[in-house]
């Protein structure tokens, strides 16, 4: 029996059964599995039998990486992808389709933004975006045609902590499932599923990997929303299902809360194709193994810096809800009491004069050494990025402010190096920049 977070994210899915005895899950590269009769094709096509298929739709380590998610999120089944942005897309695709409607945070990742502002928009899919603070925005957007409310439980860069319980309570009011980005908690700082959310995504690539070396998505089907309450808002689950023999899923696969990840995996990942290759379920898998001591460290290390940064005359705000005087401070001592996630932001101190700020961000990020200036996060490695120049370039000031960024907003993603080490790669940094020194030295 091995039931705790830990034995899971090493055991779960995995029993070495292979002639080879393989104690670690072998990389199955194959595109196809034989099946044992023509009966057994039969059977495993219909959905009647569940039974290695067909690659795109899912290959054995895969499998495994799928069943240690889903238990580590509480959930009952998963359904892993090539990116985050695939189980982003294929997961709200599932749930509302042309003329129908999705809230959402206005707080999301950029390209999660892109995605439901531009391509949903091309696809007849309306989607209205909220504060995620504002509750009463959430209740005002809802319409008739709402199939899903959207929202991350941490957001990036600014680490806005989100009040699950609450928003997913507005969802279930109005009859639609709250779906969450768990991408920067990961399961070991928060499960979603315990505050009511009903579907998980994340992108793998960052935490879960933990290594900065694979793309990778997963959606986590909690199993707790009932589609069956109102048959006639969900036929693609209520409805018979033409292609595989008009099974229904929701009484085929609802009572063992699997219907949305059955779903998902025998429509949208078979149709539109984005498979997780087995190299990098692999390569994930490696990741998870280590989750909880990767984020406890990361989580330990970023407060310690973030401590550090509120002291220096240099920076004029840190955004880190772990700070008692953050205004998500209260929020992250009830949704994060393991610790609050190691990616967050901080102002260097403006003069006032644009030109001279954005010397002072150019030659602070430039002059970090063991930080990395990558588009990304969740690496072993500490990464920086700037804000206005990278994600969010394409803002206005103005829009910038809505979006509680400033010119001089710094992104970090703590690493798990030592922590003195990068406290003292940040101090030179700011030594260095600080338009005070640069003019003695001219
Ligand atoms: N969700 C969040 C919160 C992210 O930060 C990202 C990427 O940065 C994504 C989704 C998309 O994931 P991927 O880059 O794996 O496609």
């Amino acid at each position: 029996m091995s039931e705790g977070f830990a034995s899971i994210q090493v055991q779960r899915g995995y029993v070495p059964g292979t002639p080879q005895n393989a104690v670690a899950p072998p990389i199955y590269q194959t595109t196809a599995y034989e099946f044992a009769s023509l009966q057994d094709a039969e059977d495993i096509f219909a959905l009647r039998k569940t039974g290695n298929l067909y690659s795109r739709s899912a290959n054995p380590t895969q499998l495994v990486f799928e069943e240690r998610v889903a238990a580590l999120e509480g959930g009952r089944a998963a359904v892993a992808v090539a990116s985050g942005q695939a189980a982003v897309a294929i997961t709200l695709l599932a749930l509302a389709k042309s003329g129908e409607h999705i809230v959402a945070a206005q707080q999301l990742y950029g390209g999660t933004v892109d995605l439901l502002e531009d391509t949903f928009a091309d696809w007849g899919i309306e989607v209205s975006f909220v504060d995620q603070d504002d509750l009463d925005a959430w209740r005002a957007a809802i319409r008739p045609t709402t199939r899903a409310l959207f929202a991350e439980s941490v957001t990036n860069p600014t680490a806005q902590v989100l009040d699950v319980r609450a928003v997913a309570d507005i969802a279930h009011a109005a009859g639609v499932p709250l779906v969450v980005d768990n991408t920067v908690a990961t399961p070991y700082l928060q499960r979603p599923g315990e505050h009511g959310a009903d579907v998980v995504v994340h992108s793998a690539t960052k935490y879960i990997g933990g290594h900065g070396t694979s793309m990778g998505g997963v959606v986590v089907d909690i199993g707790s929303f009932d589609f069956g309450a109102e048959p006639a808002r969900w036929p693609q689950l209520t409805g018979p299902y033409a292609r595989v023999g008009d099974v229904v899923l929701w009484e085929r696969f609802g009572p063992q809360g699997q219907a949305f990840a059955a779903l998902l995996k025998s429509k949208y990942v078979h149709d539109l194709g984005p498979s997780l290759s087995p190299f990098n379920s692999f390569q994930l898998l490696q990741g998870l193994e280590t989750l909880d001591l990767r984020m406890a460290r990361h989580a330990a290390s970023a407060l310690t810096v973030a401590q550090f940064l509120q002291d220096q005359p240099g920076v004029t705000a840190v955004h880190h809800p772990g700070l008692p005087s953050n205004r998500w401070a209260d929020a992250a001592a009830r949704y994060l009491p393991r610790g609050v996630p190691a990616v967050f932001s901080f102002d260097l101190a403006v003069t006032g004069d644009a030109e001279s700020d954005r010397g002072r961000v150019h030659r602070f990020v430039d002059g970090l050494r063991l930080f990395k200036l990558v588009a990304n996060i969740g690496d072993a490695r500490s990464l920086v990025a700037h804000p206005a120049s990278m994600t969010h370039s394409h803002l206005d000031d103005a829009q910038l402010a809505d979006a509680g960024i400033s010119p001089t907003t710094v992104r970090l993603s703590i690493g798990l190096e030592d922590p003195a080490d990068i406290i003292a790669d940040l101090a030179q940094a700011l030594a260095a920049s600080d338009p005070a020194e640069g003019q003695e030295n001219e």
